[in-house]
């Protein structure tokens, strides 16, 4: 499949675009791959590829989640969850849909269209995948961890083991759609003639009643739980990973297998370090006089403190390479290193001694200093000549 377009880019935006600006490119371009109302082939994907830019950008915390990660991040929500906030009701108001005689059947056969709408619904079904964030620290990031981790997830049923009917009791064939979960619907539109497959309302898809549900779980098949998963994060792991925990989402539905755990992790900021992939940055303060004749000082590493060479006449700015301190590499062996940048402080408080030793030492270099202790009117006396 195609590389997955980014959002802003698929609704002509700039990335930071307020809602009424996305509202309107969306409604713009909507308008015109609309499936009903578009010659364009692809048209039905365009739309959906649109709807799905929208509705993550129009969603303040789907929006704030693929700014951060990008589509990576979006693993954790389902489709539905993607959609549930659009108000296609509001959206196409301007294209005569959603009346009271429209009875809503343009939004499903839009949802017809992404797939996960009418039919669909009948056959077993993937659960839900569930996002979990995780901030951890540079030196957590650094040696990898191993945490128990609380997940609230819809898990079956001990009692019905899913089957929503109380244990000793059968469920009876849906006598409104035969059982096969599905009512057919045509309706009338200003746009034309939707013939629309939805969901029975009788058995609410599910092609069967159940007389007696299920005690445990209300007859819902499901229970809400929460679970403690041990989770093992690789050293060296960056900032906006994404770690995929197997199963460990939504239970799925009609016996669909469940939905997977995504761990979000956010590497928080150090106060020392800053990182450029494995390698670390420390920007450490020295004194001009360390700069000119040159010292061992202390540089902090993640482990702890080692000496570091200054040569005698470092400018500031100067980096430091210190082999092997950064983080472990995470596609092969070895580690990043540490890249000491010392700033040359001039100091701004001086006491009579270290003024007079300053001008001694710049007589010494023949450099011709104005004294700040020596009026204005001096220095401009200076400056003329006098
Ligand atoms: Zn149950
Ligand atoms: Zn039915």
């Amino acid at each position: 499949m195609a590389e997955k377009r980014d959002y802003y880019e698929v609704l002509g935006v700039e990335k930071g675009a307020d809602k009424k600006e996305i509202k309107k490119a969306y409604r713009k371009l909507a308008m015109k791959y609309h499936p009903d109302v578009s010659d364009d082939p692809e048209s039905a994907e365009k739309f959906k590829e649109l709807s799905e830019a929208y509705a993550v950008l129009s969603d303040e915390e789907k929006r704030n989640t693929y700014d951060q990660y990008g589509h990576a991040g979006m693993g954790g929500f389902s489709q539905e969850d993607i959609f549930n906030n659009i108000n296609f009701e509001d959206i196409f108001k301007g294209f005569g849909f959603g009346g009271s005689s429209g009875g809503g059947a343009g939004f499903e056969s839009i949802f017809d269209l992404f797939g996960f709408g009418g039919g669909s619904r009948n056959g077993p079904q993937q659960g839900d995948d569930l996002a979990y964030h995780l901030d951890i620290t540079l030196e957590e990031a650094a040696q990898g961890l191993e945490r128990d981790i609380e997940v609230a997830h819809k898990k079956p049923c001990p009692k019905c083991h899913g089957s929503k009917a109380e244990p000793g009791t059968e469920p009876r064939v849906c006598p409104t759609c035969g059982g096969s979960g599905q009512v057919r619907q045509v309706s009338n539109t200003p746009l034309g003639q939707f013939a629309t497959i939805r969901p029975c309302n009788t058995c609410q898809g599910e092609g069967k009643i159940i007389d007696t549900p299920c005690s445990e779980c209300n007859g819902k098949g499901i229970v809400k739980q929460n679970s403690t998963i041990h989770i093992k994060i690789p050293p060296g792991v960056d900032d906006g990973s994404r770690l995929r925990v197997p199963g460990e989402g939504d239970a799925g539905k009609r016996g669909g297998p469940p939905g997977d755990l995504y761990i979000l992790i956010k590497v928080k900021k150090h106060p020392l370090f800053k990182r450029d992939g494995s390698d670390l940055i420390y920007e450490m303060p020295i004194s001009f006089v360390q700069a000119s004749l040159g010292d061992t000082v202390e540089a902090p590493t993640l482990d702890g403190a080692v000496d570091l060479k200054i040569p005698s006449g470092t400018q500031s700015g100067t980096s430091f390479r210190i082999k092997g301190q950064g983080l472990p590499h995470m596609r092969w062996t070895g580690k990043g290193n540490l890249y000491v940048k010392v700033k040359v402080i001039t100091p701004k408080k001086l006491n009579s001694k270290q003024k007079e030793l300053l001008r001694e030492f710049a007589d010494a270099s023949g450099e011709e200093i104005y004294a700040e202790d020596k009026g204005f009117f001096d220095k401009v006396k200076d400056a003329m000549g006098h």
